[in-house]
């Protein structure tokens, strides 16, 4: 049966739910009195933690565990995985990036291509990718790290438990940077891993309470109090996203939104997600010349991110000079397709 994303997003943490209080408590406290098997400690265990972990499990069908930032729930997950090595693909978030080849640098472990992996080995997967949305097929890929005894890690911050099923298309871990899409107000940090399996959430969890990685309260509650509307924020953003990619795609610059018959995933983003999502990227050769066009955009606020209820563009170099001057980055909000694409165009028009 397909999992009802919109009620679990409001009632899988129901058995926390013993207050009168409609909304969750926001619980602060960093210790418990002692009482025989109850909370001892909030590094330990946390109740506004657990009622959002419960609802991230519910929407991904695994159990969660939760992080203060994505980049936690990426280091969280690779320590506890430990591998020898460890194989990314071609596009991937730069911070990702960054912290595996640091790593590997203080000999943690290396990293190679995906056919140098062994058993025991790391996967790092993440569709669609940062910022081209490149799409990796993943029925096809997990089920070829099984047969090779290869573990599997999925970033699916651009997807959200909702538009691609990972766990169930074989990923052995599914990570989100919940500061994304899922608390989608831009306004909370958080990361989190979910697993089909019990036994390693535990050990995730262990790991957690002895690194000291736990989020803070505040932020546990706000990215409850925003999933609970994520499943109609992202209809809209990936139904938005969809209009704004045609509008650019008739222009005379390069679109990536694998809602594009044109783009190289296309296919297997049709198999595998529901919807599109809400990120797409588009070059403008000349650099200066995208610097202008961002600057004259009034609706897309100039930052980096993605995910909240507002429109973001962001000249990807900003943050990752690796990438071309003139690639564009939009994070597709709430505003009107309609005064979006019209924010778009008066932008082009001044600038070609
Ligand atoms: N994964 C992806 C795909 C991201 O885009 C980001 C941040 O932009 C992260 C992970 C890291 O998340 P955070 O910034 O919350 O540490």
């Amino acid at each position: 049966m397909e999992r009802d994303f919109f009620t679990i997003a409001l009632h899988a943490d129901g058995a926390f739910a013993d207050l009168p209080d409609v909304a969750p408590a926001i619980r602060p406290s960093t210790t418990f009195e002692y009482a025989e098997g109850g909370r001892s400690y909030r590094r330990v265990s946390d109740e506004t933690t657990e009622r959002l972990e419960a609802v991230l499990g519910g929407l991904e069908g695994g159990a969660a565990v939760a992080y203060p930032s994505g980049m936690a729930a990426v280091a969280g997950v690779l320590r506890h995985l430990r591998p020898q090595r460890i194989s990314l693909p071609d596009e991937v978030y730069h911070g990702v990036t960054d912290f595996v080849t640091a790593e590997a640098e203080r000999g943690m472990w290396s990293v190679t291509p995906a056919d140098d992996l062994r058993p025991g080995d790391v996967w790092w997967l993440e569709t669609p990718s940062n910022p081209r949305c490149h799409i990796t097929d993943l029925a096809a890929t997990t089920a070829e790290a099984v047969a090779r005894g290869v573990v599997t890690v999925v970033d699916a911050t651009f997807a959200t438990p909702l538009l691609q099923d990972t766990l169930g298309l074989g990923a052995d871990y599914v990570l989100h940077a919940t500061t994304k899409f899922i608390a989608g107000h831009s306004d909370a940090m958080g990361g989190v891993v979910v697993t089909g399996d019990s036994v390693a959430a535990t050990s995730l969890r262990e790991d957690r309470a002895r690194d000291g990685a736990i989020p803070g309260a505040l932020e546990s509650w706000l990215t409850l109090r925003g999933v609970r509307t994520l499943p109609l924020r992202v209809a809209r953003q990936s139904d938005s996203a969809m209009q704004v990619a045609a509008f650019l795609a008739s222009s005379r610059f390069a679109v990536w939104y694998p809602g594009l018959s044109t783009h190289s995933g296309h296919d297997i983003a049709a198999r595998q997600m529901s919807e599109y999502g809400g990120m797409l990227s588009f070059e403008i050769e000349d650099g200066e010349q995208a610097a202008a066009f961002v600057d004259r955009l009034q609706l897309f606020r100039s930052a980096t991110s993605l995910g909240g209820v507002e429109s973001l563009a962001e000249l990807r170099a900003r943050s990752n000079p690796e990438e071309p001057p003139g690639l564009i980055r939009l994070s597709i909000g709430l505003e009107s397709p309609e005064a979006l694409i019209a924010d778009l165009d008066q932008a082009l028009q001044a600038t070609q």
